[in-house]
């Protein structure tokens, strides 16, 4: 047997029916978190093998073999936590089944010495374990024990304590008391609380400086889960699994309001390090806050001696262990909509798996946009795509873009040949992508942001030929310069004709509307009710002093600074505002996301809305305004989930009509709405319409680094 970089090669001798039987075996007893793509044999002279041996890597061209993600650990693991003498409560247990990968690798081929476990040499029991075929720590390169692995050590004021129970000890006391401790985990640092206990959640956000967004919740176990959520079989299954993700589920019993900012949904998560399995038998809680080690919206923080200075001032206390995190990766977050798991952020657990395609992508490197931002590579006919980076504007998430950039050529032996990008000139993402081209003489393709949100979608289904792409989002760069997002497009995987799309508003001080949806609820008044529109008839500006909505009147009036939207995501923040669920957002998208937790299920109803060469939504809004003080938040909500539906629906069959299209693609950030999605889903479905809608990446600006991917590729051979 020989690891190769572009898959496995086993030489094995007997006769016939023994060699069939040991391919159906292969496939039959594969650990759960390998994947064969393909088997095949072939026939060579025998050469009298007498043992099994595994033959060193060997590197040869630019294919390679996956790198697997990183895997929770086993259940065979955490008992060797109890029983095996030298691994008792050793929390960085591991086997060829589970423990850390992608995290921990920076080269090919997958080799210790190829991963920062190179500084720990094997005691002779591990050695023995890793050489003995017959033994699950055969050849798993991060193998250690009590003896010979790293270990942890918990600083804190008084100095630092290493044994883990000691450890324990000081953090079950930490947690009980309402104090919080840094957590080095796989892919960075967590920050740990007793999520039952307000006082403790609300210390934590003040000191982490994160107004408002939701902390996911490490649960002891799935029946802890149970009893605080609704949780399906489908989000068993997925918790449950060796990627271990965050899935967003609807809260079932009361936490603190302070965890979630009351949305009514819960980010949880099972314990996934043998680590955490040991705090929970210590913490008397059920329940721990268990949120990315940053501060605000900086990239988590992976290295030691940033967690020191950072971490530390936040909780007084540093847990971590002396092996470096190679590979930065978040926890992955994902949530049922419409009968499928969907990517709200895909990282741990998941990079870097390659999402399967069916044209060669071959040399193709698609910088993805800025918010959100992911990039993705073309290897052959797969695309593998980053972890989630970030917000680029944010210096230490666009150094984190550059060095995964540079990790990625490394570890996947890719050289680009082509460089995709989106239009606006402004991300960073593409002005990394113009330098890029100029220094290697390579081609830069520019593709429009909702074409490559539909393009991402098209590329999951393999869809070729003209679809119906409907791209609802909170921003994007349009090829008329203005602000586009409520998008509807007749596009193929080359390019794209904008049929239609949301009326245009002014965004009266620019980026700052997307954070103040006061803004767009002015703006939206102003147009549609006129400039002398009365305040109190909404919600929207209670505590906005008269003179800032002077001033937004002025700069719409004007044009000063109030670039033109068509972005459905701002036409979500204005009726949010306008029902007084979010009049200035504390973080990102919660106008939307309050609004749809708002949305009563029951509705069948729609306001009127008017389709002329655009989508004019002022029926609706009157009828909103005039239903403010006779309807519930509830049932308004609703009525404008449907309106939106109702009028994609129409345009829907105005294109099928016009051209005679019957696949409609839904992408964009604000399809991350379950109630919006699966409402539209089956109002196409039922009138006959093929649904697509993203399940591989995100349908946020996660994913749209696929779709720049695909129109490059086709755009190229078009060129060639
Ligand atoms: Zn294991
Ligand atoms: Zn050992
Ligand atoms: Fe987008």
């Amino acid at each position: 047997m020989d690891n190769r970089i572009n898959g496995v090669l086993i030489t094995a001798e007997g006769p016939e029916e023994a060699i069939l039987r040991f391919r159906d075996e292969i496939i039959r007893q594969a650990p759960p978190a390998s994947n064969i793509k393909d088997l095949t044999l072939s026939e060579i002279p025998v050469r009298g093998y007498r043992e099994f041996t595994i033959a060193p890597s060997t590197t040869e061209g630019s294919l390679i073999t996956e790198i697997s993600p990183d895997i929770a650990v086993c259940s065979e693991c955490l008992a060797d936590m109890d029983s095996d003498p030298s691994r008792i409560d050793y929390p960085l247990v591991n086997c060829t089944n589970c423990g850390p990968r992608f995290t921990i690798i920076e080269n090919l081929p997958y080799d210790r010495s190829s991963t920062s476990m190179r500084g720990f040499s094997m005691c002779p029991k591990c050695s023995r374990e890793y050489h003995d075929i017959t033994d699950r720590r055969f050849h798993a390169q991060p193998v250690a024990c009590n003896n010979c692995g790293p270990l942890y050590s918990l600083e804190s004021g008084d100095g630092i304590i290493t044994g883990i129970r000691n450890i324990l000890n000081e953090l079950s006391g930490i947690i009980d008391s309402g104090g919080s401790v840094a957590l080095k985990g796989q892919g960075g640092y967590h920050l740990l609380c007793n999520a039952l206990d307000p006082a403790a959640v609300r210390q934590l956000r003040i000191r982490k400086r994160r107004d408002q967004k939701p902390f996911a919740v490490m649960f002891r176990d799935m029946d802890t889960i149970e009893e605080y959520c609704h949780v399906s079989d489908n989000d068993k299954k997925e918790l449950a699994s060796w990627r271990r993700p965050v899935v967003i589920l609807d809260q079932k019993k009361t936490m603190p309001g302070e965890i979630n900012s009351r949305l009514g949904t819960i980010g949880a998560i099972l314990p996934y390090m043998p680590v955490h399995y040991l705090i929970f038998r210590v913490v008397h809680t059920p329940a721990l806050v268990f949120t990315s080690g940053n501060i605000s919206e900086e990239p988590v923080i992976k290295d030691d001696e940033a967690a020191r200075k950072i971490l530390m001032p936040v909780t007084g206390n540093l847990i971590s262990y002396n092996r470096d995190i190679v590979n930065r990766a978040d926890d992955s977050v994902i949530r049922e909509i419409a009968g499928t798991h969907r990517f709200i952020r895909r990282a741990r657990g998941y990079v870097p798996s390659p999402v399967d395609l069916s044209f060669s992508a071959e040399g193709i490197l698609a910088t993805g946009a800025e918010l959100k931002n992911c990039f993705c590579i073309g290897k052959g006919q797969q695309a593998i795509m980053s972890q989630h980076i970030g917000d680029l504007k944010n210096i230490s998430a666009y150094n984190f873009f550059r060095e995964t950039a540079e990790r990625f050529r490394k570890l996947f032996l890719f050289e680009p040949s082509l460089v995709a990008c989106d239009m606006h000139p402004d991300y960073l993402s593409s002005q990394y992508a113009a330098s890029l081209s100029g220094q290697k003489k390579i081609p830069l393709v520019k593709v429009q942001h909702h074409h490559a949100h539909i393009a991402s979608c098209m590329a999951e289904y393999n869809l070729k030929g003209k679809v119906i792409g409907i791209s609802f989002d909170g921003t994007g760069y349009g090829t008329d310069g203005n602000i586009w997002g409520g998008e509807f497009l007749v596009a193929d995987e080359n390019e794209f004709v904008r049929y239609s799309h949301f009326d245009y508003v002014p965004m009266p001080g620019g980026d700052k509307a997307a954070g103040e949806p006061w803004r767009m609820a002015f703006s939206y008044l102003y147009k549609y009710r006129g400039g002398n529109f009365s305040p109190s008839e909404t919600k929207a500006f209670i505590g906005i002093p008269a003179r800032n909505l002077d001033i937004a009147g002025e700069m719409i009036a004007k044009g000063i600074n109030s670039p033109l939207t068509s972005a459905a995501g701002r036409l979500f923040d204005a009726v949010s505002a306008m029902l007084g669920l979010c009049i200035n957002a504390s973080f990102d998208s919660e106008a939307p996301m309050r609004l749809e937790a708002a949305a009563a299920k029951n509705i069948k109803d729609h306001y009127p809305f008017r389709i002329s060469d655009v989508v004019d939504f002022s029926p609706a809004i009157d009828a909103i305004i005039n239903d403010i003080s006779l309807k519930e938040i509830s049932y308004i909500s609703g009525m404008f989930h449907n309106t939106v539906a109702k009028a994609s629906l129409e345009i829907a069959r105005r294109i099928r009509e016009e051209e005679g299209i019957n696949r409609v693609v839904l992408s964009g950030g604000v399809f991350q709405n379950r109630y919006l999605l699966e409402k539209l889903t089956e109002l196409l479905s039922a009138d006959g319409f093929g649904v697509f809608s993203n399940r591989l990446v995100p349908a946020n600006d996660g994913g749209i680094a696929l779709g720049q991917l695909y129109v490059a590729s086709e755009k190229n051979k078009i060129c060639a």
